[in-house]
């Protein structure tokens, strides 16, 4: 694998991206991190409060349709939506035989592991934007309005099959495009990388999508289904590395947590901060929660995303500067990892500049722990989440213990003391799919 300069050059001045060209777990603060207040307005020219309200309304509007095809959303109303559950004895077993062994204040789960359809987080920006492709042309052609009942988009099977959707995939967003495309009845082709699990493309397959299989990584298939979406007038083409609405899907969570947390009685303020961590492939899920939180909680939220060591693909693209064009390739690495839903080599183009003054860092973690992470969060509270979902707990794991920390918990007035009020959540995004055979195979790996 070849080095570029312009990583060798970064190396000499950074000591985290050496780390990274070292193969080595690390943790990279955001230098450009700024004070909310003063980059409100400008991030509000691109994704403003309104569009959050407007994915908002449309997913209510889509509820009762929703909860009528899937009962599993009885319970939220046909909201897709997830527990933010505390996991205490997760947060007591996690820094054990770290310097600083207590995690200090809450830990929480955010479950989006278990959201309904998809079983990743991918249920929240890749169904809307599926659910707002169908809108636009439902109502452009005379099919529907804004105050229907959306239940009668049962009876447009017909209608929607004269359509075709397309996605480039890792494995999960092909997964909630696919189904739900699928179930609204149109025809859908999903653009697989090598990453991709079989079991993934076994289920769509099953479900009557075309899978389409690449021996290249993601940005490949994204490639390729870009092109091939753009010779048919009747496809559209999710894309992961440019798309708006898978944002603002992503975006929506952040006021659903606000109400979960008011319903637990918990505060986020100055002296109640919130901690995020989320796993990061090409950062459209975990850009788009970031930016929703940060929209809610200002400079009360700190959010890192979470990557694999071997595919920091986020990181060298804030570190380098050089968004989409960056590559962990470029870095020496193979971008190879069991993290199969992190495995995207080059970041989006759009996250890692909408978030580039957002986000509060990186951390980088081994795939060795994942399934020991894994296989602790069963242990301790009986959840499953899937490998890649498992790499936020390095978070709150070297929170107090990685030593690139300790200058920004302190300009951020995160002291001991503070830290014993905040509370921290790690998400999860994904599992929720996982057979029981893959399960097995899952609990039963260990690596060196
Ligand atoms: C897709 C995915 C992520 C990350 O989302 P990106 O939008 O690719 O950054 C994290 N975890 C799981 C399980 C995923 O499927």
């Amino acid at each position: 694998m070849e080095i570029k300069e312009y990583a060798k050059k970064l190396a000499e001045k950074s000591g985290v991206v050496q780390d990274v060209m070292d193969k080595k777990e690390t943790v990279w603060i955001n230098e450009r991190l700024l004070p909310f207040e003063l980059i409100d307005g400008l991030c509000q020219l691109v994704v403003s409060d309104e569009d959050i309200k407007d994915a908002e309304d449309r997913l209510e509007r889509f509820a009762p349709y929703i909860r009528m095809c899937f009962p599993e959303t009885e319970e939220t109303g046909g909201l897709i939506e997830s527990p933010l559950r505390e996991i205490e004895k997760m947060r007591k077993a996690l820094a054990k035989g770290e310097p600083e062994s207590e995690i200090p204040g809450r830990l929480f789960l955010k479950m989006d592991s278990h959201l309904a359809i998809a079983g990743s987080v991918k249920a929240r920006g890749g169904i809307y934007e599926v659910l707002k492709h169908a809108e636009t042309l439902a109502m452009k052609e005379g099919k529907l309005s804004v105050n229907d009942d959306y239940r009668k988009l049962a009876d447009l099977k017909d209608f929607f099959g004269e359509y075709t959707m397309q996605v480039g995939s890792t494995g999960n967003l092909g997964l909630s495009i696919g189904i739900m495309s699928a179930f609204l009845g149109f025809k859908v082709k999903v653009h697989m990388s090598s990453d991709a699990k079989q079991w993934k493309k076994d289920m769509l397959r099953s479900k009557g999508v075309e899978v389409i299989e690449y021996e290249d990584d993601y940005s490949k298939a994204v490639a390729e289904g870009r092109k091939n979406s753009s010779l048919d007038p009747k496809s559209y083409f999710v894309d992961d590395e440019y798309s708006v609405d898978l944002f603002l899907g992503y975006a929506v969570s952040a006021k659903r947590v606000d109400k979960q947390l008011k319903e637990m009685d918990i505060k986020v303020d100055k002296d109640n901060p919130l901690i995020v961590y989320i796993p990061a492939g090409v950062g459209g899920a975990p850009g788009g929660v970031a930016y929703g939180l940060k929209r809610l909680y200002g400079d009360n939220v700190h959010i890192f995303f979470t990557e694999p060591v071997m595919c920091p693909s986020l990181l060298v693209g804030y570190a380098s500067q050089k968004y989409e064009l960056a590559n962990v390739k470029d870095f020496g690495l193979s971008g190879q990892t069991h993290a199969d839903g992190l495995a995207c080599a080059s970041p989006s183009g759009f996250v890692t500049r909408i978030d580039n003054n957002i986000v509060s860092g990186d951390f980088t973690c081994e795939d060795r722990r994942l399934y020991d992470y894994m296989r602790m969060l069963v242990r301790t509270e009986n959840i499953r989440v899937e490998p890649s979902g498992c790499a936020s707990f390095i978070g709150p794991k070297m929170l107090l213990n990685h030593e690139n920390l300790r200058k920004y918990l302190e300009e951020k007035g995160l002291t001991k003391e503070v830290l014993k009020r905040s509370v921290q959540i790690c998400w999860a995004t994904g599992g929720g799919l996982v057979p029981e055979e893959i399960w097995k195979e899952y609990l039963a790996t260990e690596l060196f």
